[in-house]
């Protein structure tokens, strides 16, 4: 096409055209093919062209496509919240369907805000947040993000919602070590909320594991039983954003189940519809919806597509398919099997600084310097060269924050569809390699 109308995120590149894409792989209409090793913006958890889905879309295309969730209910939205319910943990029995994660949590945060205001307390409107988070694009998730380079064209618009320090072990806040650090940075969330007050917080949200803001930053072993217990201990609610570790991700359906810690609402998105169809959620517990049963009886928040048909056919499909095909239990064998790959290439690669993540949500950090930690600078854009890099290769990976602010640094995700085979993982370490010889030839 020699004429394209389309805005894209950077209006002077050029995009290859995807034709087709099956399994892990993707092709575009030059035929070049590209292992898919980031599920696109981690979203494609079962891989590309997978027949049963085409097929459950077929089926609730030819029943029906569209009705308003204010006029009727459906089917497939029905069935979808009732097996949602059945696989997550817990009492997290209520689903409210959305289209993208920001709409997710910025549902979870006003659903948050409700509770409290049915139990008769209007004051608590707060969401505390972590540096190096995002949680969405729209003003009110964008509100929570402390992701300092997607808030700053819009600081004047967002809500002043405090933040705590992330548990980014490999640089820590505190400058201590994970051993005898006595887990300051969980400890800060209850300082936070002795300034603010608690009687001002209506909840505190946080990544399971830190996605895009920090390459699959993940907390040791008690962080989150501290969170919840200061959060419990100041009437402060625990939102999990699972939208990037939901769904099987890090090898349980909700990741917060690795941490055996039940959040009081949930918000889902990108693998709920696997890529294919937009579908997100915010689920919610029987303890927080009791007072908006006895109290409004209705949610003050949704969409025209909220719980869309189409939609929901399209995420009840691929919760079966993963059922079926026996894929979370595998998550994590696959994710060991993958992450000691990445860690043997660290003595090749003395600038990957720091392999992390859990099940297949994995992240390195580059380093000029991996005694010192120093970052490169910013200028020499080491993400960007790398991404490209292995684009070249037919690889995709994501780019995440990194460093001491999330800007300084460098780091990336790879997070391929949890159906990967150790055959493809093999195939995408072979071009992974490449693409980090290359680069160190040419640029370092
Ligand atoms: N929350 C998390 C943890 C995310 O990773 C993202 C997107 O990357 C979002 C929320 C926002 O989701 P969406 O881009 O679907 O609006």
């Amino acid at each position: 096409m020699d004429r394209s109308n389309l805005i894209k995120p950077m209006l002077d590149a050029q995009y290859p055209v995807i034709d087709y894409g099956r399994g892990v792989y993707l092709y575009d209409t030059d035929g070049k093919e590209y292992l898919d090793a980031s599920s696109g913006a981690i979203t494609a958890n079962i891989g590309h062209g997978v027949e049963e889905i085409i097929e459950a879309m077929h089926e609730q295309a030819k029943k029906v496509s569209f009705v308003y969730r204010s006029q009727f209910t459906s089917g497939a939205a029905e069935k979808l919240a009732l097996k949602i319910a059945e696989a997550a943990s817990g009492d997290l029995n209520w689903s409210f369907f959305v289209n993208s994660g920001s709409e997710a949590t910025e549902t979870a945060m006003k659903i948050a805000i409700q509770y409290w205001q049915e139990k008769g307390i209007l004051t608590k409107t707060k969401v505390l947040s972590r540096w190096m988070s995002y949680h969405g694009i729209t003003l009110g998730a964008l509100s929570m993000s402390g992701h300092t380079g997607r808030r700053a064209r819009f600081i004047p618009l967002l809500e002043d919602f405090p933040v705590v320090h992330p548990p980014y072990c490999y640089r820590c806040p505190y400058n201590l070590e994970p051993t005898d650090c006595g887990y300051l940075c969980a400890h800060e969330l209850e300082t936070v909320i002795k300034r603010i007050g608690a009687d001002n917080i209506a909840a505190f949200i946080a990544e399971p594991v830190i996605g895009a803001a920090g390459g699959a930053i993940t907390p040791p072993k008690d962080y989150y039983r501290i969170i919840k217990e200061i959060c419990d201990r100041n009437d402060i609610l625990f939102i999990a954003d699972e939208v990037m570790t939901g769904f099987g991700r890090t090898g349980t359906m909700l990741a917060c189940e690795q941490w055996n810690v039940k959040p009081d609402i949930v918000a889902l998105g990108k693998g709920m519809g696997a890529g294919y169809a937009p579908i997100a959620a915010a689920l919610v517990s029987d303890e927080i919806m009791e007072p908006i049963f006895s109290g409004s009886k209705s949610i003050m928040s949704g969409h025209t597509l909220s719980a869309n048909p189409q939609s929901c056919a399209v995420s009840l499909a691929v919760l079966e398919y993963i059922e079926k095909n026996n894929i979370i239990p595998e998550v994590d064998s696959k994710g060991v099997y993958l992450k000691n790959k990445l860690i043997k290439l660290q003595s090749k690669f003395t600038f990957i600084g720091d392999v992390r993540g859990k099940g297949l949500m994995l992240g390195l950090e580059f380093v000029k310097d991996h005694l010192t930690k120093q970052p490169f600078s910013s200028r020499f854009g080491l993400t960007q060269r790398l991404i490209q890099g292995a684009q070249e290769q037919g690889l995709l990976i994501y780019p995440a924050g990194a460093g001491t602010v999330g800007t300084d640094g460098d780091a990336v995700l790879i997070a391929p569809p949890l159906t990967i085979t150790k055959r493809e993982i093999d195939d995408l370490v072979k071009r992974f390699e490449k693409t980090l010889q290359i680069l160190a030839q040419k640029h370092l």
